[in-house]
């Protein structure tokens, strides 16, 4: 009997990982890693961090070495787009026409930067962040342009605006709410970063609403917002969110909600079809409810689980939520996971105005989320606490000198 197939589609992080996984796990028998993209499996967090800023070199965002796919077994198809998947027959179509066969399918399609439905958003000039080639386009940007602006006041805009005010290359934020980052972190943390911004010198505009991309000989010259107001610039980066890359999972009738719907094992509506990372809304058994996590964290973890599910063993994902970002001197870690509305108060432990503190989002007195901001070595702690859903005392909360090992016993 031939070996199984198992397919791959997308050769991101979580694709890779899936592969890493698999291997681990003992599977045997074909893995195929299909992506798009020129370049190996990578990692995304240095495209606005630590590559973009030069301090990476281009070399250590890769997930594995060359060398790696081939000691492994792992056939890696790049540029290679998945154009068909047929659930009856077992079968994904790839550019070029050949058909593949699998026995179990993950998908790792991720997601795609949503497009700015403007005017001029196809000028020479106006870039998004998602790719490897994405980034380096927005570094040759650093060199050759004196004022950029960032649509967007999210992770990618705030990142990548820091990394711009650090090549010395003039920056504007156009966000559309009145805070940055407002939905995430609310209205007592958002400012901190509102500060942290000015204070670097970027024009940071709120309630912005952009009405259109100015060229000049079709290249970008600056943005028209809907007030009337004009700023000039030589480029601009959107960064207004991502969209989940459902496409075949759309097409092919499996269950999509938000990204593709799929149960604390990763499994989709089709027994045989896996999903992780960006595009899986996974049902998430400590929250009760499904969530859909677009951050590196998610991408790392969720494959070992799918590819534990996928070889028939029970396996759930269960993992506090986490992120990272570093701005200029700021860095800090975020764990767990609430909406807006979803918690009645923020407990500060530490102090906001040296922006050296750990943040807690409550619902009652349990703790729903917390951020260490230029604090390290807790978030281990923070998510433990977390997990435990133990009932926390605010007073003891805010007091630095409870440890918060102490507050998750209850
Ligand atoms: P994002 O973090 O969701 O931020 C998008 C921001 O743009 C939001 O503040 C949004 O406001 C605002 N916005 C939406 N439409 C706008 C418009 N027309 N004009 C001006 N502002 C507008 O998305 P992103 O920054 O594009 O990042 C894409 C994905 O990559 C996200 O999933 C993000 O989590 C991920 N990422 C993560 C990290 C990290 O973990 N450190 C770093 C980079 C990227 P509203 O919220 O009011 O819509």
């Amino acid at each position: 009997m031939a070996p199984p197939t198992f397919v791959i589609v997308g050769a991101s992080l979580a694709g890779a990982k899936a592969a890493e996984a698999l291997r681990g796990h003992g599977f045997d028998g074909r893995i195929l890693l299909i992506g798009d993209e020129p370049d190996r499996p990578y990692e995304r967090p240095p495209l606005s961090k630590g590559y973009l800023q030069g301090k990476q070199d281009r070399d250590a965002i890769f997930v594995h070495p060359a060398q790696w796919y081939a000691d492994q077994a792992v056939d890696l198809r790049r540029d290679t787009l998945v154009t068909a998947l047929d659930r009856d027959r077992n079968t994904v179509t790839v550019s070029g026409g050949e058909t593949i066969g699998y026995d179990k399918l993950l998908l790792t399609t991720g997601a795609s930067p949503r497009p700015l439905p403007v005017p001029g958003a196809d000028l020479e000039g106006v870039l998004y962040l998602r790719r490897v080639g994405d980034c380096e386009r927005i570094l040759q940007t650093f060199q050759s342009a004196s004022r950029i602006i960032f649509v967007g006041g999210g992770w990618i805009g705030l990142e990548v605006a820091a990394a711009a005010r650090d090549a010395g290359v003039a920056a504007t934020v156009l966000e559309a709410d009145d805070l940055p980052l407002l939905r995430v972190m609310g209205r007592r943390i958002a400012p901190i970063f509102a500060d942290l911004h000015r204070e670097h010198g970027v024009d940071l505009r709120l309630t912005a609403r952009v009405a259109e991309i100015v060229g000049e000989n079709g290249t970008v010259a600056g943005v028209r917002l809907a007030n009337g107001t004009r700023i000039e610039a030589d480029a601009v980066v959107v960064g207004i969110g991502a969209v989940p890359n459902t496409h075949l999972a759309d097409a092919s009738g499996l269950h999509v909600d938000n990204g593709i719907t799929v149960d604390a094992s990763l499994r989709t509506s089709d027994p045989d079809i896996h999903a992780a990372g960006d595009v899986a809304n996974a049902f998430h058994p400590m929250l009760g409810k499904h969530i859909r996590v677009e951050h590196w964290a998610n991408a790392l973890h969720q494959p070992d689980t799918a590819a534990r599910s996928m070889l028939g063993q029970t396996a759930t994902y269960d993992r506090v939520p986490y992120f990272f970002t570093d701005q200029y001197d700021l860095g800090m870690e975020y764990a767990g996971y609430t909406e807006p509305g979803g918690y009645d108060d923020v407990v500060v432990r530490g102090d906001l105005t040296s922006r050296q503190f750990i943040a807690f989002w409550t619902a009652g007195d349990r703790v729903l989320a917390g951020m260490n901001v230029n604090i390290w070595d807790v978030n281990e702690a923070i998510q433990h606490l977390i997990r435990s859903g133990a009932r926390v005392d605010r007073v003891r909360l805010a007091d630095p000198d409870v440890p918060l090992e102490e507050l998750a016993a209850g």
